[in-house]
This record gives structure tokens, sequence and C-alpha cells, in this order.
């Protein structure tokens, strides 16, 4: 259900008429030559679209407003070619909606030391062109991602991988409808939240449905349907042996194939991009959702459990930013600590819906007695997830802001735990659990995160100067004392950042 493939980054190259037609001729040939480049680089997924040289105001205006009004444009890459007198720009950027990045490059990366002359000089200007142009840009206070480095540098090619997929990711939250099956957990605070404020800096739409509106649809699914997938069930998974035909579980599992037709159905429907259920809330519905949650949030969709609309929709982002990359990302929490001195590490998991995009192996699918919820034992997919780098990232409603906070973890091995029903992720986060949780509780970082192995902070750091929110990280460099102070200086500058 993602499909990332279609979309475009606008390649856009700034010069000026004064250096003639000669040399302009030049400026378009080497912004053609770096975007096929791009287009040739596997690590760059988008179509890279070439447009001819900017050399006025009003032309940059007019490709501003069809950028606004592209469906297939998720940004826009921004090259100074030679000097680009920047009260040009001005209009254009001041009504542009998309992202941009400033590709801060020069066509030559060597200077010919023995050969320079002016002719050279005239046609490598990016180094003072390129500042022209930044000024506009933070003299008009816009948010943008500004690279240096050649162009055929691998790290300059993989910051544009990065801020692309990024910029996919906020081109598909922008109008993205999130399903909220009930409302959030009675008493619960960080999962509340301003609907309206987070539609106007996020762009997704939250809308609420009675939970019997969802039971009505796994009512309406057919037996074939239900048997189909059980099939499918069968094929793909570890079956455990209660949930065969003529054991008593049989009938949890048919109930939990038949809420999962149910609720892909709702959710095609309504062109829904993520939903979020509450285990309070499950009149009609004889299980908790889990096995459903899992399998489609395999298919791209974001979840949050117990209402939590925030982390559905963050986690459907991270799952686009993600998307054809290698290791799965997943709604979580932090759920259990093991404080052994000098091994301290977490156990993330949750009452069902971890997801198996995660999984190191054909997960087993299970069903078992929930202790919390007064339904039926609910099918779920068990599991663990292979070592490696991986990140938490939630987002707060601050009551004036949204915040972005995340953890760098590492995922380490532990031993098997034969008597855990439940998919499950240990790991040590960064710098240290100590450290990390206390800088996370003093950033008031949410129980529920969005967690992955595909994508990392740079990502997440994009995606919140995209939003103009708040972006936290705590990685290996992070001191308490430092981390304090950025959160009193953050309070201060997101208070005046905001006005009246
Ligand atoms: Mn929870």
């Amino acid at each position: 259900m993602i499909n990332i493939n279609n979309y475009e980054v606008w390649f856009i190259t700034g010069s000026q008429h004064l250096y003639g037609e000669g040399p302009l001729k030049q400026v378009a040939d080497h912004a053609q030559a770096i975007t096929n480049a791009l287009n040739e680089d596997s690590n760059i997924h988008v179509k890279v679209v070439y447009k001819p040289v900017m050399t006025n105001a009003e032309a940059i205006k007019k490709l501003c407003m069809a950028a606004n009004e592209s469906d297939h444009c998720v940004g826009l890459i921004m090259w100074m070619h030679t000097f680009s007198p920047a009260k040009i720009w001005m209009a254009g950027l001041q009504i542009l909606k998309k992202p941009y990045v400033h590709l801060h490059t020069q066509y030559n990366r060597d200077i010919p030391w023995s050969d320079i002359d002016m002719d050279f000089m005239n046609l490598n200007q990016s180094a003072h062109g390129g500042r022209e142009f930044g000024f506009m840009a933070s003299r008009l206070r816009q948010n943008r991602k500004v690279i240096v480095g050649h162009w055929q540098d691998e790290e300059v090619i993989r910051k544009l991988a990065v801020w692309s997929r990024t910029a996919c990711a906020w081109h598909d939250a922008q109008g993205a409808k999130i399903a909220r099956f009930g409302d959030n957990m009675r008493n619960v605070a960080v999962t509340e939240g301003d609907k309206v404020a987070a539609q106007q800096q996020m762009g997704y739409d939250v809308a609420g449905y009675g939970v019997g509106e969802l039971a009505n649809y796994v009512n309406q699914v057919k037996d074939k349907d239900v048997d189909h997938l059980l099939e499918e069930y069968k094929a793909t998974y570890q079956i455990d042996k209660s949930l065969q035909k003529d054991k008593d579980q049989y009938n949890a599992l048919k109930e939990a194939a038949r809420i999962e037709i149910g609720l892909k159905a709702f959710l095609e429907d309504g062109d829904f991009k993520g939903f979020t259920t509450n285990f309070e809330d499950l009149h009609d519905l004889a299980q908790l959702p889990g096995l459903a949650v899992q399998r489609l949030m395999a298919e791209g969709y974001g979840f949050g459990a117990e209402g939590d609309w925030k982390t559905a929709a963050l986690l459907r982002a991270v799952k686009v930013m993600g998307t054809g990359l290698k290791g799965g990302s997943s709604f979580m929490e932090d759920y259990t600590y093991h404080l052994e001195p000098g091994n301290m590490k977490v156990l993330g998991a949750h009452m069902l819906e971890v997801c198996p995009s995660l999984s190191r192996e054909k997960p087993s699918l299970e069903v078992h007695p929930l202790s919390i919820g007064g339904k039926d034992d609910p099918a779920r997919l068990v599991f663990s997830v292979p070592t490696g780098p991986g990140i938490n990232v939630s987002v707060m409603d601050m009551g004036n802001r949204f915040r972005m906070v995340a953890n760098k973890v590492n995922v380490v091995e532990i031993p098997s735990l034969p008597n855990l029903p439940v998919a499950r992720v240990p790991w040590r986060p960064e710098p240290d659990l100590k450290k990390a949780a206390e800088a996370w509780i003093h950033a008031g970082g949410a129980h529920h995160t969005a967690f992955s192995m595909a994508i990392g902070d740079e990502y997440l750091e994009n995606f919140a100067e995209m939003a103009g929110i708040e972006f936290l990280l705590i990685d290996e460099n992070t001191s308490i004392p430092d981390f304090k102070k950025e959160l009193r200086w953050n309070e201060m500058y997101y208070h005046l950042a905001r006005g009246i």
C-alpha cells in the first residue's frame, strides 16, 4: 500500500542573465549531468526531474506554484550554479509549500591549479552564489536542509537519498487519514492532544469511529474469505498445535482472521493510512485485534494502541521513509527493564501489536489469554528480531507545540523466552539506559514509540524540520546537563517563535 517510486524531486538551478547565453548553456548542461547522475544512482529512489535554469523572479514564482500543485513533486533540490541574486527567489520561496534542500555543490570538484583562469572563475561560483541564496532563505526564516559537498561524493548522495525519502513521507502525511476506533484509553495523558493543531502542523486528519462501525464490517465477512485467509496463515507462519482444526482455539484463530478482513475492508473503503484501537472499547468484537494489527502494520499501515493517533501517524511516516530498505518498523513500547549493573537493557514489546516486518524468523502464530480487557483470547504472531542498530521515536503534544524525541538504540541478543507469548525486542539505549531514560523522561517522551531498524535519526530530524516541530535526539553524545539546557532553551524559542 506504500508506493514511493512515482514521486519526483525537482532539480532547480539558479543563475542570472548577466553571464550571456554561452555560459548559461553550460550551466544547463552541468545541471543536466547532475540530474542524470542522481537518477542513475540506486540510492536515490525518486525520479529527479530536471527543470530549466532559473534567471528571473517570474519564472521562479511560476515554478514554485507548479511544484505546489503537483501531486508527484515531493520536494525541490536548489542549486546555485553561479551567482543568482536572491531577490529573484523571494516571491517564489514565500509561496513555496513543498520542502526543499539547498545543495551547495560545484560542478568541478577540483580547482585546476595550473590552468585556472577567469573563465573557470566565472563558471564555478557556487561558493558565493550559494551564500546569497542561503541569506534569503534565512532572512525569510525558512526551514530547509543544506547539503554541502561535491555532487559525486557518496555522503552527499546518501544525504540526498535520506532527504528525498523524508520528503516522500511528508508528502504522504499531507491529507492522510487516520481512523480512530473509540477514544483513547481512559485517564492516559500522553495519547491525548490537539487534533486540529496536528492537522495544521503535520497535515494528517484524525477521525473517530464507533467500534460498532468496525464490528459491522467484521460481521459481514464471508466464511470462504476466512478460510482463504487461514490458508495464507498456514503458508506464512509456524502454526501452534492448539490452533489445528479440531482443537479448542481454532475458533479464536478464525475470529482473528474475520477481524483482519473486516478491519482491512474498513480501512480500504475509507482510504486510511493508519488507525488506532483501544482494548477498553471492543464492543461487538470478540477479541482485541492483535494478529490483524500486526499484519496491517506489515502492509504499511500506521498504528497506535490505546487510541494513540499521534504514534499511528508517526509510524506511517516512518514506514514510508523506510520503504524498500533493510529492516522493519513497528509500533513499540518500553515494556520492562533489565537493570543488572553494567548490562542494563530494555525489553520492548506490547500486549500483542509488534510488526512482523522486524522478525528474524518465521513468526509463530499463537492464541493466549490477555490478562486485561475481558474479551476472548486473541491471536498474535510471536517472534524475535535481529541484532543491530535501531531507533525509537515519539511525538508529544506539549500544549503549545509538538515535540519529537528520538533515542538511538542497539538491539541485542538475549536468552530464549519460552514462556513469553508476544513478539519482543531487547535493546540497549544510547548512551546507556540510565542517561537515555533520564533524558527521555525530562523530555516528557511518550511510553509508546515508533521503533525502526530501517531508518535513523537523520530521517527524523529532516521530518521534524519539514513539519516545523521540535526535535530532540538522545544518542551516544547526550549529556544530561546539556540536554536539560536544550529543553529550557527550546521552551523559550518555541514560546517566542509561536507568536500570538
Ligand atoms: Mn500501550
